[in-house]
């Protein structure tokens, strides 16, 4: 097998000698850079606030089918989800199952609302985007303060061990639950940090190598020129919850289906997962172009 490398890093510019960039260069320059740098995030982000049309939601539900199909019938992984959470020792704690469907959007929202203190940005949107999604089988969820597992009845549903992962990660262990915290750092998949380190890498300009920089200046000139590795590790809470969530699911979905079913159960949760992965690799890779971009067009 071919090894494949992708670079995240910028090359240090020597800056010595060369003239400063014009105005209209330095303008152009971080427009392009912002510009190539933001445009996932940005889609991401209006993904997780917007609520799609009917059209929309029947593609992505095809496209659920064909990539997600569920394993068994919707009884079956409702009794085996609701015999797992007995055996986890999740019942006792206080998580339960909450069926979706497309009647009971108000009260998904009140439990998803809880999740969500009253100041976080775009807070009434992202809920009803949130309960819009899970009432149409487009999503489910596990939410940490209602300690809901929120799945559809007729879509989906074979996500409930991965949601139930979740619970596990959230209830059963100290270091998971700090972990599913940090992953706030990247929320739905928008590189908060990540665009800071844009910022920074589009702003700051490299000065020659002096011995006297300061730590500050050198700070700087780290983050510029490591912004992509850097922001791939803000995305690491969220690769390693997710996953830990989706191997947890699996291991109890064997216990209660046949040997094929959890192939294809592990199949589903895999390419769920890629999704999360693409995500952060494309959002880190367009971080560090963003900055290079710039420095092609305005080098000083
Ligand atoms: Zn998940």
């Amino acid at each position: 097998m071919k090894a494949v490398s992708i670079s995240f890093g910028n090359q240090q510019k020597q800056t010595e000698n060369k003239p400063e960039s014009s105005t209209l260069r330095k303008v152009l320059g971080i427009s392009l850079g912002t510009v190539a740098g933001a445009i996932l995030p940005y889609n991401t982000f209006k993904t997780a606030i917007s609520t799609c049309d009917v059209t929309t939601k029947g593609i992505i539900l095809q496209f659920h089918h064909f990539t997600m199909p569920d394993i068994d019938s919707f009884s079956h992984n409702k009794e085996a989800a609701e015999n797992a959470l007995e055996r986890t020792g999740l019942k006792g704690k206080g998580v339960k199952l909450f069926i979706a469907n497309k009647n009971n959007v108000a009260e998904i929202k009140n439990i998803i609302a809880g999740d969500f203190p009253h100041c976080y940005p775009f807070r009434n949107r992202i809920i009803e985007s949130f309960a819009q999604q899970c009432s149409n089988g487009i999503n489910a969820c596990y939410t940490e303060k209602e300690k809901n597992i929120i799945i559809n009845s007729k879509e989906l549903f074979s996500a409930v061990f991965h949601e139930i992962g979740h619970a596990m990660n959230a209830n059963n262990s100290i270091f998971m639950k700090l972990i599913q915290k940090a992953k706030r750092i990247t929320p739905f998949g928008v590189p908060i940090v990540g665009l800071g380190f844009l910022a920074m890498g589009l702003l700051h300009k490299t000065k020659p190598e002096e011995k006297d920089k300061s730590k500050f200046e050198k700070s700087k000139d780290f983050i510029k020129n490591n912004a992509g590795k850097l922001t791939f590790l803000t995305f690491l809470p969220m690769l390693i919850e997710e996953g830990a969530a989706s191997i947890k699911g699996l291991k109890l979905a064997k216990k209660c289906f046949k040997p094929e079913q959890v192939t294809r159960l592990s199949k589903n949760y895999l390419f769920a997962y890629s999704t999360y992965f693409t995500v952060a690799v494309l959002s880190s890779l367009l971080i560090s172009l963003g900055i290079k971009i710039k420095d092609k067009i305005a080098p000083n």
